[in-house]
């Protein structure tokens, strides 16, 4: 029989070299199979990129493939999971053969770094969207969730916060720079490494975790809820790289404000005992990761800023000035 457009699809996404023991079975029946083992949860989650919403219909597919599993894996690395498998749902307007072939070598490339099949999936024809749903591992008792922070907690974020939406408004030529910043903190909107390492070395360590994709404000706000405790941030202590500090023209205020507001950092946030500081240094060492202690859990049941200690001398006013959107 001739091979139909779908069947060229499946040959793309059966291309993976990776073959994971514990898969059974995997692209090419009705369903994959898979091999769990003892004393583990499976932690699943489910992301969908949509062009036009969450990137420019014309982006480099390489760049949608890799933000697409990145964004995904990110959520793994903040249950403490470690990725094992991944089933695709592609949406495409038309089989475009230049469009497929960098999206999977670039999705491919990241899926096997991080040791993650493809199983399985699915292939429509509509307007173009990418729908991932990825499964880890995780020791059972040991998952990271959101409900665990205890007041007395620090609280701690991974990398640097604010370039990706320094990046964004650079794709969308909302903002100009110098061509070299501006490559930079591109990619950095577009590459954000998943914080893989971090999150299982955290396991035992950490009271609550989650990633960074709407801004730290907004996402704390999840561990203030879902642990029922009060958050302070210390903006001060809010780690900015050189580049954001540059794009900024200096105004660290202004840093500030993306550094807070900024989504799709995929930055980890936790908490832990202020007594495991020492057990977070040496596990957090090999990764090669920095983190820096943002701010403290407290009793109550709200997110406050602080600088230096003492309330904020400037409102979030302007707020919506920094909170940049593609919708
Ligand atoms: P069915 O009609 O039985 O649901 P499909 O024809 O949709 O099966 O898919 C056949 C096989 O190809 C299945 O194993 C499915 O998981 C796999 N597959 C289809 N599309 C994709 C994709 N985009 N990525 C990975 N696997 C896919
Ligand atoms: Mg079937």
């Amino acid at each position: 029989m001739a091979k139909n457009e779908f069947d060229i699809i499946k040959h793309y996404f059966a291309q993976q070299q990776l073959h994971r023991d514990d898969v059974a079975l995997a692209i090419g029946d009705d369903c994959a199979l898979v091999d769990v083992p003892a004393d583990h949860y499976v932690a699943v989650s489910t992301d969908s990129l949509v062009a036009g919403t969450h990137f420019l219909a014309d982006a480099d597919p390489a760049l949608v493939a890799y933000k697409a599993l990145a964004s995904n894996l990110s959520d793994l690395a903040a249950m403490g999971a470690t990725p094992a498998w991944v089933s695709l749902a592609l949406t495409l307007p038309t089989i475009d053969e230049a469009w497929l072939a960098p999206f999977c070598h670039s999705f491919f490339e990241l899926a096997n770094q991080y040791n993650i099949q493809l199983i399985g999936g699915d292939t429509t024809k509509g307007p173009l969207s990418i729908t991932l749903t990825v499964q880890g591992l995780v020791p059972r008792g040991q998952a990271l969730t959101r409900s665990g922070a205890q007041v007395g907690d620090d609280v701690y974020v991974t990398g640097n916060l604010g370039d990706s939406a320094a990046g964004l408004t650079l794709i969308l030529n909302q903002h100009h720079c110098d061509a070299n910043l501006a490559s930079v903190l591109v990619e950095r909107h577009f590459k954000a490494s998943p914080r893989i390492s971090v999150g299982e070395s955290l396991r035992g360590i950490a009271s609550a975790a989650l990633d960074i994709s709407d801004g730290v404000v907004a996402d704390v706000k999840h561990i203030v809820d879902r642990s029922k405790v009060a958050i302070e941030i210390d903006v001060e202590q809010l780690p900015l790289s050189a580049e954001l500090l540059a794009f900024c023209g200096g105004d660290r205020q202004r840093a500030q404000q993306l550094a807070l507001s900024s989504g799709e950092e995929y930055e980890l946030c936790f908490t832990a005992p202020t007594a495991k500081r020492d057990a977070l240094k040496a596990a957090l060492a090999h990764t090669n990761v920095k983190y820096s202690c943002i701010g403290k859990v407290k009793a109550g049941s709200n997110l406050s800023l602080l600088q230096l200690g003492k309330p904020l001398t400037w409102q979030l006013s302007g707020w919506d000035h920094f909170v940049v959107t593609n919708n």
